[in-house]
């Protein structure tokens, strides 16, 4: 999140829960089998546990959700009822002081507290999802593997992709996986895994871990030839991609001929892979507080 924040948008400027239903519902006749709730924080919004149980009758393959966790000790049973089967949960450190420099808020305790109701709730596989920063965090990355070795959590280690709009992401903070994987072995033994989800994450085990380790690798190996995802904002409109400024409007009339149009539209306009460099880094129209991963 910026340090001034965002624009907020008034209520009548969002999608209603019928109308992300509804949209939802035409994709998944056209081919859609998994829906993740991001954000922003997807739990800030009123009653969500009433989008995930109208998204659940549409019987799709998997419903998950990536939030920040400060909210889920009050929700996580809730949403598990309506049908959330799992969470990514962000966590870039394992420090409180380091978290309130990150994330601007001082939310570490009920952070940890929801990664606790995640685990109690069986909102499972219960990812971690932790953006390595080349001086800010890569001091932990053993700390984190020693987590999924004590825990049933499967920590991924995220490469940072420079999305532009704060002082913090820029190019010098980029640690490539390969460094991660590398210091990593130099204390513990990896087996490969596998994890449920349809990530682009190469899972691994250390002796005797309760859960796993993941790597992404969206700079060094991009796996954009392999990406199938479709994200929907809160004010109507899908991008093909997270890192390219594509959006196609979906307008005031959802009428089934116009979301079906945009689906294909924005099939069409996905493109073939990221352009993001680390000398080129620019702001763009969303940042990641408003894409939510
Ligand atoms: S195409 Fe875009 S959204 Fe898909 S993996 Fe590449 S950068 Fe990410």
């Amino acid at each position: 999140m910026p340090a001034d924040g965002i624009e907020s948008k008034k209520h009548q400027d969002i999608l209603s829960y019928e109308d992300i239903i509804k949209i939802v519902k035409i994709g998944k006749e056209m081919g859609i089998k998994k829906v993740r709730l991001t954000g922003g924080e997807p739990l800030v919004r009123l009653n969500l546990d009433q989008l995930v149980a109208g998204l659940t009758k549409l019987d799709l393959e998997d419903i998950s959700m990536t939030t920040n966790g400060v909210l889920l000790t009050k929700y996580a049973e809730d949403l598990k009822k309506a049908g959330l089967k799992r969470v990514n949960i962000s966590l870039d450190t394992l420090k409180r002081d380091k978290y309130k420099i990150i994330t601007r808020r001082d939310k570490f305790s009920d952070a940890i507290k929801g990664i606790e109701a995640a685990l109690n709730n069986n909102l499972s596989p219960v990812k971690i999802n932790v953006v390595i920063m080349k001086g800010i965090n890569d001091d932990e990355i053993l700390d984190f593997v020693r987590l999924s070795r004590d825990r049933k959590l499967h920590v991924r280690f995220i490469e940072y992709m420079p999305l532009g709009g704060g002082e913090f992401i820029r190019g010098a903070e980029y640690l490539e996986t390969a460094q991660v994987k590398d210091l990593i072995k130099k204390e513990f033994t990896l087996k490969k895994a596998s994890v449920y989800g349809g990530g682009p994450a190469n899972y691994f085990k250390v002796i005797e871990g309760k859960g796993t380790i993941g790597f992404i690798s969206p700079m060094s190996q991009h796996f954009c030839n392999k990406c199938n995802r479709l994200r929907l904002t809160a004010d109507a409109k899908l991008r093909p991609c997270l890192a390219e400024d594509i959006e196609i409007d979906f307008g005031n009339n959802l009428t089934k001929d116009i979301i079906t149009a945009k689906f294909k539209e924005a099939l069409i306009k996905k493109p073939a892979s990221h352009k993001l460099n680390i000398k080129n880094s620019k702001n763009r129209l969303r940042t990641m507080s408003q894409i939510g991963g």
